[in-house]
């Protein structure tokens, strides 16, 4: 397996790939090898991303059948499941990059600040359970800044909540813990650029 350095590279490269309109011949080879599905698989990077359609996770880093393990989910939230998958993932591929992947206007954020911002909240309980799931890393930035349709304050908010997300699986599961601390594990933040495609992974800048 290769290493975090090594595929948290890859995920640049074919990031790159994306926003200029190149077409790579490997993601396009790995699309047509829907044939060969015995074969174990070996992806070299986990992702927890957003369920927005706007962020296909596989097209954005321009990869192909087998190269990610991808968990999505509103919010790109933590809950048991998620860590699960991505134990699961780690331990059983030897996977050792683990990215976090929020996005701009990201409903699910801008959902739990306008939740913020009602007394009286009618919205169905499994949804809650996302929103209270955003709500702690965006609590703070809203006292600061109520004004919830600040660009500048969405943003900040997907960051926090991003930031939130990587902190909860670098301390929040032993089997992970013990992959960072003796087996090179890595685990990263980054923010999709809607507007312009572009991934920017978090200590880049
Ligand atoms: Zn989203």
């Amino acid at each position: 397996m290769i290493s975090a350095d090594d595929a948290l590279e890859r995920l640049r490269e074919g990031n790159r790939r994306f926003v200029s309109d190149e077409v790579s011949k490997d993601a396009v080879a790995s699309r047509e090898h829907r044939g060969g599905a015995t074969t174990p698989q070996n992806p070299f990077a986990i992702i927890l991303a957003c369920s927005d359609s706007r962020v296909p996770t596989e097209l954005i880093f321009d990869r192909g059948i087998g190269d990610l393990f991808v968990i999505r989910v509103a919010g790109n939230i933590v809950a048991p499941s998620q860590i699960g998958s991505i134990e699961y993932a780690a331990k059983q591929f030897g996977t050792r990059l683990v990215v976090v992947l929020g996005h701009s206007n990201c409903g699910a954020i801008i959902a739990t600040l306008q939740e913020l911002g009602l007394k009286d909240s009618h919205r169905a309980p499994n949804l809650r359970a996302i929103v209270d799931r955003v709500r702690p890393a965006v609590e703070p930035i809203m006292k600061d800044r109520p004004n919830v349709d600040d660009e500048a304050v969405i943003d900040s908010c997907v960051r926090a909540n991003v930031q939130a997300s990587v902190d909860k699986l670098q301390h929040g599961s032993l089997i992970l813990e013990n992959l960072v601390a003796a087996d090179n594990l890595k685990i990263v933040g980054a923010e999709y650029s809607i507007e312009t495609g572009i991934i920017e992974f978090f200590g880049d800048h």
